[in-house]
């Protein structure tokens, strides 16, 4: 019998990672390239279905043999036309993307990204066990993705799962790139994690920070991390406070989703030491008691590959092959 793939599509601001991968989700080839944004959308466009004949043509396999291409795009689709309502960083505002790559004459799925890697990590990673689950990603934002049932959960305009914009602190002077003020992701994210850093190190306060930075605009996220793990007092409070906010939002999906698991990736990921006690002790004094108990706080596992994985999860959840 002839043996059939899938493709999955990671289309970043600053990269495209494109594998090809077996119905088992196993990576055989993969292509990236630089967007190269500023080029122009024909020009990313293009690159798209450059990447994904080279990875075809490295396994040495026909188009012919791919059964479907999954799409990860960072922002709001919409799913059945085939369209990308928004990209921050790229110029495909309310572009087709299923029509843009019809010559590759293979069914395209697309997803948000968020999703997608929500779709990764529950087939391929820390969910594998899960039926309802909520993937969440803290970086320079958070992101998330909402799956019930095993499936991801899209809502009415296939953007369900915009955890980050929960108004967490009503009163905040902390607006978020959305607008709104006090959004989860305004707050607790590595961008307000840095910003704290930022601020102690700029109020003088005696801090291992500054010992650690040549001036206060180098204050990061890792910054703060590592002053915290070196037993910094002014870090660990900000690390504190950060975690404390994490554990107020994963509360409230708790209280939401009653999931039986909720797989945390993106950069927090790699602190997830310092902060996991003071997250599990708010989730604790915060949600239901019941649900609490249904939960596993685990880790997500795939690290950079969860675009790519997420895209070939989503090409095989949508021919209804998992
Ligand atoms: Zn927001």
């Amino acid at each position: 019998m002839q043996k059939e793939y899938v493709v999955g599509v990671d289309l970043g601001g600053t990269k495209i990672l494109t594998a090809v991968a077996d119905l088992e989700g196993n990576i055989l080839a993969r292509v990236r390239k630089d967007t190269e944004a500023k080029k122009g959308k024909e020009v990313v466009i293009q690159k798209i279905k450059d990447t994904v004949y080279e990875a075809v043509q490295e396994v040495g396999i026909e188009l012919s043999q791919v059964k479907g291409i999954g799409l990860g795009v960072p922002g709001p689709v919409d799913i059945k036309k085939g369209i990308i309502k928004h990209t921050p960083n790229l110029d495909l505002d309310n572009i087709n993307i299923v029509e843009e790559l019809r010559e590759l004459d293979t069914p395209i799925f697309l997803e948000n990204d968020a999703n997608a890697a929500a779709l990764g990590e529950k087939w391929f990673g820390a969910g594998k066990e899960a039926e309802n689950m909520v993937y969440m990603t803290v970086s320079t934002g958070i992101g998330g993705g909402i799956i019930i049932n095993k499936e991801i959960f899209h809502g009415a305009g296939d953007a369900a799962g915009e955890i980050g914009h929960m108004t967490i602190l009503p009163d905040s002077k902390l607006q978020c790139g959305c607008g709104n003020y006090g959004c989860w992701e305004a707050i607790a994210s590595g961008t307000a994690l840095s910003k704290l850093g930022k601020e102690a190190v700029e109020s003088g306060k005696d801090t291992l920070m500054s010992d650690l930075v040549a001036d206060s605009t180098k204050v990061n996220g890792a910054v703060v991390a590592k002053a915290a793990e070196q037993g910094d007092k002014v870090a660990k409070e900000i690390m504190d406070k950060i975690a404390g906010y994490l554990g107020i939002g994963m509360a409230n999906l708790i209280n939401i989703f009653n999931p039986d698991t909720i797989v945390i990736g993106g950069g927090v990921s790699q602190s997830w030491g310092l902060i996991e006690d003071k997250v599990n002790s708010t989730i604790q004094a915060r949600a239901m008691d019941s649900l609490v108990e249904d939960v596993d706080v685990v880790i997500a596992e795939l690290g950079s590959d969860v675009g790519v994985l997420g895209a070939v999860a989503t090409a095989l959840a949508e021919l209804d092959l998992f």
